[in-house]
């Protein structure tokens, strides 16, 4: 929903004012019906020496208004879009050397910090939206906890995951294939979700230090403080060690799985797919 801090998340993911904020001190603009507007902006990033092209997708709006059913048909429409673009590209007899694949690899679902759990609208559009695309839920603001109450939140919000049958992308391994670095780094990772997140643009000079933060009267909270929040394993995550696995999901999990269902749905089938009895 607006407020919740994603265009402060983007700009601190990007380290760049990629999204401007929003006037959220205008009444008139506030009280207005929302129509949700799909926004995809790309940056291109040095991370450690690799150049990365990222492109983040907006959903100013989302879950602004009474019934957000609406705005969760547009976001999956667009989501399933670039599914559609990436099968009419697979079928063409000569493909487009310059086709772009814009297929989206996460989706950031920011969790507002109220401490009770997930509401209605959350595990509705989890549920509608994680068979599709890689959900990552996020709690955003989360200087507003106090470590015990985020921790709490943090356990109730897995709880109602796995109540409600959510699928989440969770960090998946496989015992009997992955190396035990990777089981570990993926158990530690999984422990955290939801991550917690605290955004900022603003940058002070703490013991020599240039740390990003936010700053209170009783005290700083840093962003890239893994004991403030985990906002530096999310990032890590993202643009580096888990890159590859939320493409290859997205690739072989998810795509396959919308192309299965749709291709099914129009009476295609698969001339092997013919049952053979054997006695
Ligand atoms: P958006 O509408 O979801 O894009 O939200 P914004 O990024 O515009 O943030 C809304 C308000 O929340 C702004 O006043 C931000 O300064 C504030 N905000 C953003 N991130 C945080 C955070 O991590 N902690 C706190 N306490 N406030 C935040």
């Amino acid at each position: 929903s607006s407020g919740s801090g994603k265009s402060t998340f983007v700009n601190t993911l990007c380290e760049s004012p990629v999204i401007l904020r929003k006037d959220h001190l205008d009444a008139e603009k506030a009280a207005a019906p929302k129509t949700i507007n799909i926004t995809p902006t790309t940056i291109e990033m040095d991370e450690d020496g690799l150049k990365l092209s990222l492109t983040v997708v907006d959903t100013p709006g989302f879950g602004d208004n009474i019934n957000n059913e609406p705005a969760f048909a547009d976001i999956l429409e667009y989501i399933e879009h670039q599914y559609e673009e990436i099968l009419s590209q697979e079928s063409r007899i000569k493909r487009n050397p310059r086709f772009q694949d814009n297929r989206v690899h996460v989706l950031l679902y920011f969790v507002q910090p109220t401490g009770h759990g997930l509401r209605e609208m959350d595990i509705e559009f989890m549920r509608t939206l994680g068979p599709r695309v890689n959900v990552i839920p996020v709690i955003s603001k989360a200087d507003s906890m106090t470590p015990q109450e985020l921790n709490a939140f943090k356990k109730k919000v897995m709880e109602d995951i796995s109540h409600y049958k959510i699928p989440i992308y969770d960090f998946p391994y496989d015992e009997d294939e992955d190396d035990e670095e990777t089981i570990e780094e993926n158990t530690e990772l999984r422990g955290l979700l939801p991550f917690s997140v605290i955004g900022s643009e603003d940058e002070i000079v703490l013991n020599g230090r240039r740390v990003r933060c936010r700053q209170y009267p009783w005290g700083v909270v840093e962003v890239d403080n893994s004991k403030h929040c985990d906002f530096s394993k999310l990032r890590y995550m993202l643009l580096s060690s888990h890159l590859h696995d939320v493409k290859d999901i997205t690739h072989e999990v998810l795509y396959e799985s919308w192309r299965t269902e749709k291709l099914s749905k129009e009476g295609h089938h698969d001339d092997d797919e013919e049952e053979v009895v054997i006695d």
